[in-house]
């Protein structure tokens, strides 16, 4: 599947709202809604999803890495212990939501290996890694022999790297997929349809949508990199704007061993990641482009991710192309997520992920269902 401009689909979705009244309505079926979501519904409120196309967002395309470590570059050192608690809440947030939905969801990489491609390539790392043990994230050494077995197949031009044993990744749709079905048991329902403003009433709020309306004690705006709907008057609506990511799904190689981990690289000073997925196939990503909201595939995307990808990793050159897509990283400007009530009582805002969101969804779900729950939604 070659897909541009058309919206992908997850696959499965929620049960149609019958009512026209809840605790609380989540605008965007993202990964940050749908974990919000599963965990207001699991405060026994009444929960909508308003979305269209809930999962079609950046969260399909996303490569779902964790980078409690990797994502923590020199620009955000204040970040680094959010990066890594909210890396580590995935372990009972995943045993959770395979509890939930009965069957196991696995991660879909343990680890993750850090590797430059040519001399300053490999300086860059170094650099960073020193960066981030002062920051006390530890990356180990691992030299050539090791790489072999964690990294099959990899560019002779690499003679050592580091190893995150905690960074892993998961399988961004499946987790979705997950999300839907783990909030649909509590109850959570959906409403197809596009949220273009929300109001402020004196008994709560208004949402508007594309065919009618809902009423709400709480609405969370969480609709990734998309324009907002319009906010009540007393509310400034945030800085948001999409970073455009371009990545390749690569059908798995028979008879040849690929990597179990992700690889994160810098190769001729761009960088550069692979993520292998539970079915064998291979995410390669992702260039950072901003286009507007233009998710056309350019040549040039293509180039770049191709051609970098075959100089670290030989073997991708007998790999079939399973798709090619454009995600648009919702961006604040100083790149830090919003999350948080705003002057209208009952609206939060959970907005700006940029390349975080799967790593952030379960602590950002966290906080704004206790926040929701504080004010008292539904009661
Ligand atoms: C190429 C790429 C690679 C990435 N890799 C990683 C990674 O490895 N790890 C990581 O942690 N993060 C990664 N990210 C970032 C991550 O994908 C995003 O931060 C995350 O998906 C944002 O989730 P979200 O729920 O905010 O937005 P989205 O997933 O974009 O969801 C927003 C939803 O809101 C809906 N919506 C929008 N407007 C409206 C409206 N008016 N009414 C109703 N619904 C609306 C949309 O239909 C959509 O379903 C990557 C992103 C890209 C593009």
């Amino acid at each position: 599947m070659l897909s541009g401009p058309t919206r992908p689909s997850i696959g499965t979705t929620f049960p149609p709202l019958r009512d026209d009244v809840v605790d609380a309505a989540v605008i965007g079926g993202g990964v940050i809604g749908l974990a919000t979501a599963w965990r207001l519904a699991q405060r026994d409120l009444r929960v909508a999803v308003i979305d269209p196309s809930p999962g079609s967002g950046a969260s399909f395309v996303a490569g779902g890495m964790l980078g409690g470590v990797a994502e923590t570059g020199f620009a955000e050192a204040d970040a680094a212990s959010t990066h890594v608690v909210a890396r580590d809440s995935w372990d009972p947030f995943l045993a959770e939501l395979s509890a939930t939905i009965g069957r196991p969801l696995p991660y879909a990489a343990p680890g993750t290996v850090m590797v430059g491609f040519d001399r300053s390539d490999a300086q860059a790392i170094d650099h960073l890694v020193t960066f981030q043990r002062n920051l006390g994230l530890p990356g180990r050494p691992v030299d050539r022999g090791e790489l072999d077995v964690l990294v099959p197949g990899l560019g002779r031009s690499v003679r050592s790297g580091y190893f995150l044993d905690r960074d892993a990744a998961v399988d961004n749709r499946a987790v979705v997929v997950a999300l839907i079905e783990a909030a649909t048991t509590l109850g959570v329902c959906g409403v197809s349809e596009n949220c273009t403003s929300i109001t402020a009433t004196r008994s709560g709020l208004t949402v508007t949508t594309t065919e009618g309306q809902l009423h709400a004690s709480s609405v969370v705006v969480a609709t990734g990199a998309a324009p907002l709907p319009a906010l009540p008057d007393a509310t400034s609506a945030p800085a948001i704007y999409p970073v455009g990511g371009v990545i390749l799904r690569l059908e798995p190689l028979r008879d040849v061993q690929t990597p179990a981990v992700v690889v994160r690289s810098v190769v001729r000073g761009r960088p550069l990641y692979l993520v292998p997925r539970p079915d064998g196939s291979l995410v390669l990503g992702a260039t950072a482009v901003e286009r507007g909201f233009d998710v056309a595939v350019h040549v040039s995307d293509l180039h770049q991710l191709l051609d970098d990808g075959r100089m670290l990793l030989p073997f991708l050159d007998e790999c079939g192309v399973l798709d090619v897509m454009t995600g648009l990283r919702p961006t604040t400007p100083d790149h830090r997520p919003i999350v948080g009530a705003t002057t209208t009582p009952g609206l939060y805002l959970a907005l700006g992920h940029y390349r975080n969101g799967f790593l952030l969804a379960p602590a950002t779900a966290e906080h704004l269902a206790s926040l929701v729950a504080s004010h008292g939604a539904g009661r």
